[in-house]
């Protein structure tokens, strides 16, 4: 058994189980295929690098021994494909050292930045590592060649998805989610098959870390439909295996069970025995779940064997946990308790986080079981708090991914708005040079073409001014976004602070917005932000500043505004906003309102800089909600002085 095979089938396995070993498992393979390659030893033997990296390896070696002793001179792209097969096949055997070193070799003989082989090589040569700096170090490298790259382009788009995966490898998979849904986008936008299957499955993976299973598993669907299509019998197992973890995860045994044993069937007819034995154990623990421990057993027991000989320990003690409630379920907690005792004698610090939680579990009943209650106490006071931990930081990343994604979605549809504009206005300008040059072969006199020049200038800073009123505004609300929102501030607030006068803010953050979303759907929310944006217009000063801070949250900045006369605004917006009906498509029991809660600071408590008063203003929200919500309460430095008004 080749031990490295474990890995490279792994793409999915590894990291359906929450990035089981880190994220060693996602390596270049994931991509292979995405960058428009045209290098024909390239497109002969990226096929044999997913069948048999080993054989792809001795191919590539028979194949530079072949080429003359300058082929670094004479045929510098032959060369360069064939390193380029090298590090994937290294990259699929997760070898990182000999992957990254053919990367680099490959990448020295070429000049062009923007060559896709050179591309397929920077991806590799970046997924080759697995130290945060080091990857942050290429990271910055892809960055700087994605910016020679036109936008949107196939070659982009793919590099978007390599740092996508990147991130992954470093943990960070808030950010990881930012560019694999930007990538997906373009690449639905822009028809790029490939690249939206591998988006999609990144996407898939990520968010099944964050714990998102629900869409983890809508994005799995197109790398299944892509498999199946064209015969890819081995990624398509992973796909279909994923599927069936995550519908375990969800609940869905009798689901997840048919998944996996589908999967196993292709993993079997490929020959693949890891493949198999993780399908094997994932069904294993699934008939746990629905009490049936004798097909549980035979599962397990198939799976323990190929699993030692993959020496992957985290994964044999896996199996052992489930062997171990087996045993407990059918009466043998002694040796349960066994099994139970070597997993966990290293306190779990040879296992993947999650799977630590449930052994200790596990060995609380089988030392309840023999009466040993001090043990069986310990053992569950130790469940309980790894439980706990673990429970309330899925919770967090499962906001967070939540969060990433609406972002990233808003920032794609800015970003194709600000393009097709700037696509417009270059049309325009290419239209009126022609215009002109064709006006100045026809002999047409100088006064007309230094009209026409004005013109097409005026023109031309009439564009500019749109784009950049554009890239200041929301495109939700049409007000100014948080940027521009902070410069306009900024400005108020040096203003103010330079002629000693008042100024005053309010952080103002809708109530309950996510039941306004979830009862009467996202449009709702949408028409609440925009009627809120559209009312508040009328109800403003004219130096007054309301930006959107982000989501449901607003910036307010009133200069000259004492706080007196900035509660009299707030109160103002605030009956606006309660007037403001929600088109909720099913009629809701009460009717949801539109309120929102406010947070007060004035330059008067000494706040010098914006982030010191917004942080200010936003203490002052976080009282106000705490305080039940629908209220406006005013920093704590000002409301020693003056009472905190209150409202019902
Ligand atoms: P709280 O009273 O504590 O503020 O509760 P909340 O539900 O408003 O919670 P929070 O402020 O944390 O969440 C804001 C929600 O607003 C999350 C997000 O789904 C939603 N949201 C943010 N931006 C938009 C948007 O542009 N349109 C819509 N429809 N919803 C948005
Ligand atoms: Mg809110
Ligand atoms: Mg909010």
């Amino acid at each position: 058994m080749d031990a490295h095979r474990f890995n490279r089938r792994a793409t999915l396995r590894g990291c359906a189980a929450a990035l089981l070993f880190g994220a060693w498992a996602l390596g270049p393979a994931a991509r292979a295929g995405c960058f428009d390659v045209r290098a024909p030893v390239f497109r002969e033997l990226r096929p044999l690098v997913m069948q048999n990296p080993g054989r792809a390896l001795s191919e590539v070696k028979a194949r530079m021994d072949a080429l003359p002793p300058d082929a670094a001179q004479r045929e510098p792209r032959t060369l360069a494909a064939l390193y380029a097969i090298r590090a994937s096949a290294y990259g699929e055997l997760t070898l990182t050292h000999p992957q990254r070193a053919a990367a680099r070799a490959g990448l020295a003989l070429l000049g062009d930045r923007t060559d896709p082989l050179r591309l397929e090589l920077l991806a590799n040569y970046g997924s080759s590592f697995s130290s945060a700096a080091a990857i942050t170090r290429a990271l910055v490298e892809i960055n700087r060649t994605r910016a020679l790259l036109p936008p949107g382009s196939r070659s982009d788009v793919c590099l978007e998805i390599s740092q996508g995966f990147m991130n992954m490898l470093r943990n960070r998979a808030s950010l990881a989610i930012r560019e694999l849904t930007q990538a997906y986008m373009e690449s639905v936008a822009n028809k790029l098959t490939l690249a939206r299957v591998e988006a999609s499955e990144g996407l898939a993976v990520a968010l099944r870390s964050m714990g998102d299973n629900h869409e983890a598993l809508n994005y799995i669907r197109p790398q299944i439909d892509w498999d199946k299509a064209h015969h890819a019998s081995d990624d398509l197992s992973g796909g279909v295996y994923f599927k069936g973890e995550i519908l375990r995860a969800m609940g869905h045994y009798h689901r997840a069970i048919a998944a996996l044993r589908q999967s196993r069937a292709i993993s079997s007819s490929v020959g693949d025995q890891q493949g198999t034995a993780y399908s094997n154990l994932r069904i294993c623990e699934t008939d746990i779940a629905l009490k049936h421990y004798a097909a549980a057993r035979r599962a397990c027991d198939r799976a323990a064997p190929v699993l030692a000989a993959g020496k992957v320990a985290s994964m044999i003690k896996e199996t052992h946990v489930q062997l171990a409630r087996i045993d407990l379920a059918q009466g043998d907690p002694r040796r349960a308790l066994q099994l139970l005792n070597h997993v966990l004698d290293k306190h779990g610090a040879d296992m993947v986080a999650f799977t630590v939680a449930p052994a200790y579990l596990a060995r609380a009943e089988a030392n309840a079981a023999l009466h040993h209650y001090s043990g069986a106490y310990h053992d569950l006071a130790t469940y309980m708090r790894l439980y706990t931990a673990q429970n309330r930081s899925n919770q967090a990343r499962l906001r967070e991914a939540l969060e990433v994604r609406f972002q990233a979605k808003q920032e794609f549809q800015r970003n194709a708005v600000l393009r097709r504009k700037l696509q417009a206005a270059s049309d325009e300008a290419t239209k009126q040079k022609q215009l002109l040059l064709w006006m100045k072969a026809a002999g047409i006199g100088g006064a007309l073409v230094i009209a026409l020049l004005s013109y097409i200038v005026i023109a031309d800073r009439r564009h500019r001014r749109q784009l950049v009123l554009l890239a200041n505004a929301d495109p939700l609300t049409g007000m100014p976004n948080r940027g521009r929102t902070a410069q306009l501030a900024t400005a108020a607030l040096t203003e103010a602070l330079e002629h000693s006068r008042p100024l005053t803010v309010a952080l103002i953050d809708f109530d309950y917005f996510k039941t306004i979303n979830d009862q009467c759907g996202h449009a709702a929310g949408d028409h609440v932000l925009r009627e809120f944006a559209h009312l508040s217009r009328g109800a403003l000063r004219a130096g007054d500043i309301l930006g959107r801070w982000g989501g449901e949250e607003f910036l307010l900045v009133l200069p000259d505004a004492t706080l007196d006369s900035a509660l009299a605004t707030v109160e103002r917006l605030r009956v606006l906003a309660l007037g403001i009906q929600i088109p909720c498509p099913e009629p809701q029991i009460p009717l949801p309102r539109v309120t929102f809660s406010a947070g007060l600071a004035s330059t008067a408590d000494g706040p010098r800089t914006l982030d010191e008063i917004v942080a200010r203003a936003d203490v002052a929200l976080y009282e106000a909600k705490d305080a039940g919500r629908d209220a406006v309460r005013i920093s704590k430095a000002r409301a020693q002085s003056a009472p905190t008004p209150r409202r019902a």
